[in-house]
């Protein structure tokens, strides 16, 4: 049995707490896209964590953790990571490496902050972490999958001719110091030894664990807006963000990705440019973002400030409808218990016509956004551990929620803690 925890919205939802939590009944966990360029908050037992490119299931003895060939491979960045791990207490994890995942080299970090400096104000809000640069050469087919560090003397001819290309680019676009092919090699052996523990023929695996009936986790990264298909392209992130991508981004068959949950945050929040249809600014926002989350709504990576606005209806039941959602969480409610009016943004105004549907980017960024408000609840829920607890106010926002993404709420999150949740019956 395989589910799916992904975002129904621009990322940050609360994939990561989730998935800590879900995995405590699960055998496996698996990343399947993206690379270090976003980060999972977890606060479990062990303490408040950080991670990026590890699963959240890496906090249990009875889990393997799985990185997927459809994720941007840092390796040094991972070996840190788990060094951080078992430094602070935690049980070194079992973890698998796919030998199709390919690796974030070091000239991905730099061509991003080179290509960045270049277009100056004009930029995507980058996290600089090699994300773009690395799924382009991949899909150029000039990237390196894990397996090649076991051919040294192909991979050696191959760098060296990489190292050509892209060398053009940095004396004549970017104007800065070549890339030398035998450091470069030096530095794939380094990433050899320190990988070559890990890896594994993960879809085989994957197949034999299937049959053997375990439960598997796929966990997602970003949200739906992020997706370069369906998201406010070209403001998203490079790979698919999509539960449909878990299958091939992990080596599955789709149709075992039987549960899809998408993580649904009680308001909304982004970090980079694109269009923002019910984002606040001013005191309000600066309220809602020192509020926000378990210390404030600033990013995990990059520590950016947050863009954060109203929950807004239409982006959400877009984001939940394009990840074929099966349930929903509804996350950080504990948040808004400040506030005395609730406001959702159940409509876009373009052109002086209201839409309910998601629209292209050019459309949606003219669009204005149409509110409606519910009164607040005006306490603290931080600890209801029962549906019915909560106050009646709070169950009206969660119930037009739930109307408006058109998906069941099957469990609300209270707090940022692994128990602090209320499941639905
Ligand atoms: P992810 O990338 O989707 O896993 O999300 P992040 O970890 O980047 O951001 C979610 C933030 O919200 C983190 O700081 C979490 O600790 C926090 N969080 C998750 N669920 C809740 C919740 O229900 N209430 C509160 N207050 N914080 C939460």
């Amino acid at each position: 049995m395989v589910r799916a925890i992904v975002g129904a919205n621009w990322g940050d939802e609360g994939k990561g707490k989730i998935t800590d939590m879900l995995a405590r009944e699960s055998d496996i966990i698996i990343r399947f896209q993206g690379g270090s360029n976003a980060g999972h908050t977890i606060i479990n037992n062990y303490g408040r964590f950080a991670l990026h490119l590890l699963p959240s299931g890496v906090f249990y003895d009875h889990t393997v953790s799985i990185i997927g060939n459809g994720v941007a491979l840092n390796v040094p960045y991972l070996n840190n990571e788990l060094e951080d791990l078992v430094s602070r207490g935690v049980p070194k994890p079992r973890i698998l490496v796919s030998d199709r995942a390919q690796l974030m080299m070091p000239y991905h970090v730099l061509f991003d902050q080179y290509e960045e400096e270049r277009l100056g104000g004009k930029s995507f809000g980058s996290t600089k972490s090699g994300i773009a640069p690395f799924y382009s050469d991949k899909y150029a087919k000039i990237g390196f999958q894990v397996s090649e560090l076991f051919a040294p003397e192909t991979l050696k001819e191959k760098v060296e001719r990489v190292c050509e290309k892209k060398n053009v680019m940095l004396e004549h676009l970017y104007h800065k110091p070549l890339l030398n092919p035998d450091e470069i090699f030096e530095t794939m052996m380094g990433y050899r030894e320190m990988i070559e523990p890990y890896v594994c023929d993960v879809s085989a695996y994957l197949s034999g664990a299937l049959k053997a009936g375990k439960k598997i986790l796929l966990e997602g990264q970003l949200g739906s807006l992020k997706d370069p298909d369906h998201g406010i392209y070209p403001m998203v992130t490079s790979s698919s963000t999509l539960a449909a991508f878990g299958a091939i981004g992990a080596g599955i068959p789709p149709y075992e990705i039987t549960q899809i949950t998408a993580v649904v945050k009680a308001y909304s929040s982004a970090v980079g440019g694109g269009a923002f249809v019910s984002e606040i600014f001013g005191g309000e926002a600066d309220e809602l973002r020192r509020r926000g989350g378990d210390k404030g709504e600033y990013g995990v990576t990059t520590g950016r400030p947050r863009r954060v606005g109203w929950f807004d209806a239409v982006a959400s039941r877009y984001g939940c409808r394009i990840q074929g959602a099966t349930e929903a969480v509804l996350t950080v409610l504990d948040v808004l218990g400040y506030l005395d009016e609730l406001t959702l943004c159940v409509g876009y105004e373009i052109d002086g016509e209201v839409v309910k549907d998601f629209p292209v980017t050019h459309k949606l960024e003219k669009a204005k956004p149409v509110y409606k408000t519910m009164p607040g609840w005006k306490c603290d829920i931080r600890g209801i551990r029962k549906y019915e607890d909560l106050p009646a106010a709070c169950r009206a926002y969660i119930e037009e929620i739930e109307r408006e993404i058109c998906v069941p709420i099957t469990m609300v999150s209270n707090g940022p803690g692994r128990d602090e949740i209320i499941m639905r019956g």
